[in-house]
């Protein structure tokens, strides 16, 4: 029996600052972001809006979207495996949690290239999101070399079918697929390519937790995404948001690409 949930996957612009803006910086970003959606009558029931700033900025962040009451979620870069105790530098989901963090990135290829990262790992963050409260986004994706000798889905769906090992069985996730060779390269997949992919990865979770899970996770692509190419990849049925780097620092053009359904014709 087919199931017809997709129209229940709301869609999800998320916003990777990485090392970007402090935490006076984000409250002014933040603010102008918020006042900008709000001029354009932006319907958040349709589109979650979020950003993910620094650790150090989450504070500032969360104080204000509380106090002016805006729509905008929040996300955390990295979680610890660990939830407390002798980790020096790591941070707990716990704390997330504390701080209305709703999103958490685990696995963003800069973490698995310069931190050795792996997806066993990846799986354990995402597990330690989920054990308090918290959504990860679980980012997958290839290089140019693993594309080119194993084709453009092999490594996400391994990335993916290991980080769920760690999983509970339908815990609620978002998965990010991002080719690594389109991060920050002004070089975006093509839908088509982000959207087979991410078939594939729906059809991991589908394998691994069955059709309902399948059917309710968001699949995000992430690489290159600009208010000038979003609409083409919001028109995929696989593909539930973006994630979004470079574009996500500019006020305006991060705002255009959250207002995706004002002109993605559909
Ligand atoms: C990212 O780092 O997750 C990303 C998608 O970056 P950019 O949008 O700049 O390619």
């Amino acid at each position: 029996m087919a199931i017809t949930t997709e129209a229940k996957r709301i869609p999800l612009i998320a916003g990777n600052w990485k090392l970007n803006l402090d935490h006076l910086q984000s409250i002014a970003f933040v603010q102008k972001l918020a006042w900008v959606l709000k001029d354009a009558r932006l319907d958040f029931r349709n589109v979650d809006v979020a950003v993910f700033p620094p650790f150090t900025d989450l504070r500032s962040v969360q104080s204000l979207i509380a106090a002016d009451k805006f729509s905008i979620s929040l996300g955390a870069q990295d979680v610890s495996v660990h939830d407390s105790g002798a980790y020096t530098g790591e941070i707990s989901g716990a704390f997330l949690k504390a701080l209305d963090c709703t999103y958490v990135i685990v696995g963003h290829s800069e973490r698995r290239s310069y931190h050795h990262e792996s997806s066993e790992l990846v799986g354990e963050k995402a597990a330690a999101a989920v054990r308090h409260g918290l959504i990860p986004i679980l980012c997958v994706g290839e290089t140019a070399e693993d594309l080119e000798t194993r084709g453009a889905s092999a490594v996400p769906v391994e990335q993916l079918e290991t980080a769920l090992k760690s999983l509970p069985k339908g815990a609620d996730i978002v998965v990010a697929y991002e080719p690594v060779w389109a991060i920050g390269s002004g070089q975006p997949a093509t839908p088509d390519q982000a959207e087979n992919v991410a078939a594939e990865l729906r059809g991991v979770i589908r394998a691994a937790w069955g059709e309902e899970a399948a059917a309710r996770t968001r699949i995000l692509y992430g690489g290159s995404v600009k208010s000038s190419n979003i609409a083409s990849f919001m028109r995929e049925p696989n593909l539930d948001g973006a994630l979004v780097g470079g574009a996500s620092l500019i006020v305006e053009e991060f705002a255009k690409i959250a207002r995706f359904q004002s002109h993605v014709g559909v």
